[in-house]
């Protein structure tokens, strides 16, 4: 974990409320893996006292991107950053995504926000020989859904589930995946998932149910990010664990849910 200066390289709305930021910070651009996160000092003074955590959305040698939605303070702060301006940064924190060895058959399931941190994953994912890869996007409605371009241009299938039916199928990501499952019986994907509790609980569920390995990347909230203040423990089977130290990637079938 590293505490260093990253330079704004640029800062764009993607949509109405959500942000695509490139930052320069080889120091901890190197180390950092798809599913590890960092924390964002946002603003000059004492508020918001907490460091903010944001998944890597995309990952260079040179820095990161982040994909984020403007919610409060915090992230208000983010929105109005400029090219050129510094950000105080805390990273790579967290575990990341455990790729499985000899695995060709990979589902990545985002749901709303949740996408952000899988796209760094993906990119890992097509460059495996022979991997199928398949992206399963849920989100409130087309103006919340992002990454589709993303996903598509990297050469991976991507369906799209929003809960108002105003892009793809009209219902939750997890009832696409039940369906691609069901279609597709003789493939054993590992699921990589990331978005709200209620859909990384489903998700659990159907790969429970279906004897497939799946990888949750939690939402919970984060305060100190570095397993000093205890804020974010969640119950598992061998015990209690911290989402920012142990996590925020774990198996589902840890999880006690
Ligand atoms: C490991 C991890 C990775 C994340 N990655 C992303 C990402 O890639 N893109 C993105 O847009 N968001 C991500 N988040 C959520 C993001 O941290 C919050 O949206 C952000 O902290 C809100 O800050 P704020 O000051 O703008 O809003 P606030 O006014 O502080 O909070 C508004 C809402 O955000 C929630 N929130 C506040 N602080 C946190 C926190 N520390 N952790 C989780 N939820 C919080 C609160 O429950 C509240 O409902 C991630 C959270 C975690 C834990």
């Amino acid at each position: 974990m590293i505490q260093s200066a990253g330079k704004v390289i640029s800062n764009r709305s993607v949509k109405p409320g959500y942000y695509l930021m490139a930052v320069k910070c080889p120091a901890v651009a190197k180390k950092a893996k798809p599913g590890q996160f960092l924390t964002i000092r946002c603003g000059n003074g004492t508020t918001p006292l907490l460091r903010r955590p944001f998944g890597f959305h995309r990952i260079s040698a040179s820095g990161f991107e982040i994909l984020y939605e403007r919610i409060g303070k915090g992230t208000a702060f983010l929105s109005g950053l400029k090219p050129g301006d510094e950000i105080d940064v805390l990273g790579p924190l967290g575990n990341g995504f455990a790729i499985p060895r000899g695995k060709k058959d990979f589902v990545i399931l985002a749901g709303g926000m949740g996408v952000a941190p899988l796209a760094s994953l993906a990119e890992s994912l097509v460059r495996i020989k022979k991997a199928e890869v398949c992206a399963i996007i849920g989100a409130r409605s087309e103006k919340a859904l992002l990454c589709e371009g993303h996903f598509k241009n990297i050469g991976i299938r991507t369906l799209v589930a929003t809960d108002d039916g105003t892009c793809g199928k009209k219902c939750f990501a997890t009832d696409v995946l039940n369906d691609f499952l069901e279609a597709k019986q003789r493939l054993r994907p590992v699921i990589f998932a990331c978005g709200p509790g209620p859909m990384l609980k489903a998700a659990a569920h159907i790969s429970k149910k279906r004897g497939l390995e799946c990888h949750v990347s939690l939402e919970e909230n984060i305060a100190c990010g570095v397993g000093a203040c205890l804020g974010c423990a969640i119950k598992t089977r061998s015990g209690y664990k911290l989402v920012c130290k142990d996590g925020p990637v774990f198996n589902a079938k840890e999880i006690i849910w």
